[in-house]
């Protein structure tokens, strides 16, 4: 589906664990928890992300790891069963490395998850359920595309235990759909919103603007749609060409500078009035729906991934693993089956932790405490008071002695707020 939140940087640096553990299951537990160069007081909040990596098709601005198939009978279909059980083995090898702690969140992404049977979904989360400490009032989401919407699979759904819908809509316009290259029409996409609504309280609607051809009038007539459904969690995203997709290859004519900015300028305007917060750059969320899986990622707390590649962050007392599982579909379910779904894992050095640190956390408009940054990085402010300086100085952000939040030019700015906070090779 449409634009998961920043999960973070990985540089693949080398480090003293890629050298001492070999890619694979996970790896042996103990050079997880050897002596490090940091000190976590206490281990941040960790969260589950399951991937999905099909859909019926590629949509031409997607760099997301999703790979199409078709719904013709005659064609190969994605391996429904064969890929759960590569999931549990998957959870099941990464077990270790999270023992005991429990999951706050879950969120299963994609690719297109809702292409899954609601008999899939309702035994994913059995699997999840047998083998995690799950919070009794997690926030579960599944990512649906309106091209999907079954309102008795979607009912089923809710039974089996997800309890958040997100919502790729994109457009309500017919002919931004067509050159989005989404499945959906803008009639489907209100029945989608409909069917959610009747078995969802909390759901999200994304949707993209500075779309081809788009005019300010027409950004305004989407967004007002959204809000008529009352969505208690609205995703506003520019749409970017990113490279390796077919829109960076063959550009499509988007709108100038000066019409994208008035637009995300009604945005911020028009949804405030409409009573909701803009919490992080694209979010925006009516009092207490902001999404709990998200706020995890940017407050840089903990998350293990499963699937084809899917990322994983997690922390022990002495260091910062991220991790990534292989990425095509049929070597991820090879390798699983093999005992090694894990393709690349390196220790965050002590260096890259502050970068990587605030490019998660500045793009919450409220920033972040002090005491986050300490306990989620092991490092003291003092390690980051140059370039916070200079970031005070340039106006990009506002401190006191507790806590530190970007500006409205550190919002405007934000690649070059958190560019301050990488450190040079030298
Ligand atoms: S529905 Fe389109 S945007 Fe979403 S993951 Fe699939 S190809 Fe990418």
């Amino acid at each position: 589906m449409m634009n998961h939140p920043i999960a973070g940087h990985a540089p693949a640096r080398p480090s003293p664990l890629a050298h001492t553990d070999a890619p694979g299951s996970g790896g042996a537990v103990s050079a997880f928890i050897a002596p490090g160069r940091i000190r976590l007081t206490a281990l941040p909040p960790l969260s589950l992300y399951v991937h999905f990596p099909w859909c019926v098709r590629k949509c031409p601005y997607c760099d997301f790891n999703s790979h199409a198939f078709t719904r013709d009978p005659n064609d190969a279909q994605f391996p429904e069963t064969e890929y759960l059980d590569a999931l549990r083995a998957d959870l099941e090898a990464a077990l270790p490395l999270i023992w005991g702690r429990p999951v706050h969140t879950v969120f299963i992404g994609g690719g297109t998850p809702s292409l899954l049977s609601a008999q899939a979904i309702d035994r994913l989360l059995s699997d999840l359920r047998a083998l995690l400490p799950l919070d009794a009032d997690a926030e579960i989401t599944l990512e649906a595309n309106p091209g999907t919407f079954e309102a008795a699979k979607f009912a089923s759904f809710r039974s089996s235990g997800v309890n958040r819908l997100s919502i790729g809509i994109q457009s309500f316009n017919d002919a931004h759909l067509q050159a989005l290259g989404r499945i959906h029409d803008a009639a489907q996409a209100r029945r989608a919103v409909e069917i959610a609504r009747s078995s969802f309280d909390n759901f999200n609607l994304d949707l993209m603007f500075a779309l081809p051809g788009q005019t300010l009038a027409q950004c305004q007539a989407d967004v007002e749609t959204a809000l008529s459904f009352a969505p208690p969690h609205l995703s506003l995203y520019h749409l970017t060409l990113e490279p390796n997709t077919y829109f960076h290859k063959y550009p499509p004519a988007l709108p100038d500078d000066d019409t994208s900015a008035d637009m995300q300028e009604w945005i911020h305007a028009r949804t405030r009035e409409a009573g909701y917060h803009r919490y992080e750059v694209s979010a925006y969320a009516k009092a207490h729906r902001q999404s709990r899986h998200n706020l995890n990622y940017w407050q840089f707390g903990d998350y293990l991934g499963i699937g084809a590649g899917a990322h994983s962050k997690l922390s022990f007392p002495e260091r910062i693993v991220r991790q990534m599982r292989y990425k095509h579909p049929a070597t991820y379910l090879a390798q699983t089956a093999a005992g090694v779904p894990i393709q690349e894992q390196h220790e965050v050095s002590a260096r890259d932790l502050p970068f990587e640190f605030m490019l998660n956390a500045l793009r919450l408009t409220e920033g972040f405490p002090v005491h986050r940054f300490i306990e989620r990085t092991g490092m003291t402010m003092t390690s980051v008071e140059p370039a916070l300086a200079q970031a005070e100085r340039r106006g990009l952000i506002r401190r006191d002695h507790a806590g530190i939040a970007p500006t409205s030019l550190g919002q405007r700015f934000l690649n070059d707020l958190q560019a301050l906070f990488l450190k040079d090779d030298a």
